[in-house]
C-alpha cells in the first residue's frame, strides 16, 4: 500500500503515520525527519536545508526528491510506504508520480488528508515546541509554515481529488478514534467525508 499523509503542520500526520506503519508493515518516510537528521549530522545537504527549515520555508524540490528517491528504492519500501510531509507542492507530487511510473512501481493508492483548524494546530505546535524543543515550533516560524501550507501544499488537495485518491478526515479527537476511521476507509474503500 502506498499512502500519502497530507495536512497542515501539527495536524497529526506523524502520530497517525507512526501507527499505520507497523500495522501495514511498511515504512513511514518523513522528509522532515530525514532533513532534521541531515542538519544534526551537519552533512552538506543538511547545511543547505537548514536556513529554509529555520525560516519555515520549503527546502528545494531537488534536495527533497533526492531523499525520497533513495528512501523508496530501499528493499523495505518494496511493498509500500507512508509519506509524512511529502509531497509539499504540486511539482513534488508530479515528480513522485513520474518516479513511480518510470521505475515500474505501482502508483500512490490513497491520500489521507487530516483537517484541523488553524488555531488548534498553532496550540499543538507550541506545546510540542515546549515538550520536544523543536526549533521550528516557535510562533513566528509556525505562522510561516502555515502560510507555506496554504499557498504551496493545499493545492495538492485538488491534485489528488482529481486522481480520485483523496480521503479527508476530521483531525480533532482521540488518536485511536481517528486511526480507526482511517483504517476503515483504507480497508473498506469508503469515502468518510466529502473533500
Ligand atoms: P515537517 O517535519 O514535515 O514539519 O518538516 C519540517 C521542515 O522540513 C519544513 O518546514 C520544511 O522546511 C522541510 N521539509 C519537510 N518536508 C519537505 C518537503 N517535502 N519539501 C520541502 N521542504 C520540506
Amino acid at each position: 500500500m502506498r499512502i500519502v499523509l497530507l495536512g497542515a503542520p501539527g495536524c497529526g500526520k506523524g502520530t497517525q503515520g507512526a501507527q499505520l506503519s507497523p500495522k501495514y508493515g511498511i515504512p513511514r518516510i518523513s522528509t522532515g525527519d530525514a532533513l532534521r537528521a541531515a542538519v544534526t549530522a551537519r552533512t552538506a545537504l543538511g547545511l543547505q536545508a537548514k536556513a529554509a527549515m529555520d525560516a519555515g520555508q520549503l527546502v528545494s524540490d531537488e534536495i527533497v526528491i533526492g531523499l525520497v528517491d533513495e528512501s523508496i528504492s530501499r528493499p523495505e519500501a518494496a511493498r509500500g510506504f507512508i509519506f509524512d510531509g511529502f509531497p509539499r507542492n504540486v511539482a513534488q507530487a508530479r515528480t513522485l508520480d513520474e518516479l513511480l511510473a518510470g521505475s515500474g512501481r505501482p502508483p500512490i493508492d490513497h491520500v489521507v488528508h487530516l483537517q484541523v483548524d488553524e488555531e488548534e494546530v498553532v496550540a499543538r505546535l507550541l506545546a510540542r515546541g515546549r515538550a520536544e524543543g523543536r526549533s521550528d515550533d516557535n510562533e513566528e516560524t509556525i505562522r510561516s509554515r502555515l502560510a507555506v501550507y496554504r499557498s504551496h501544499t493545499q493545492p495538492l488537495l485538488d491534485y489528488y481529488l482529481a486522481q480520485g485518491k483523496l480521503l479527508t478526515f476530521e483531525g480533532r479527537g482521540g488518536v485511536a478514534e481517528i486511526q480507526a476511521r482511517i483504517v476503515a476507509a483504507l480497508e473498506g474503500g469508503r469515502r468518510p467525508l466529502a473533500a
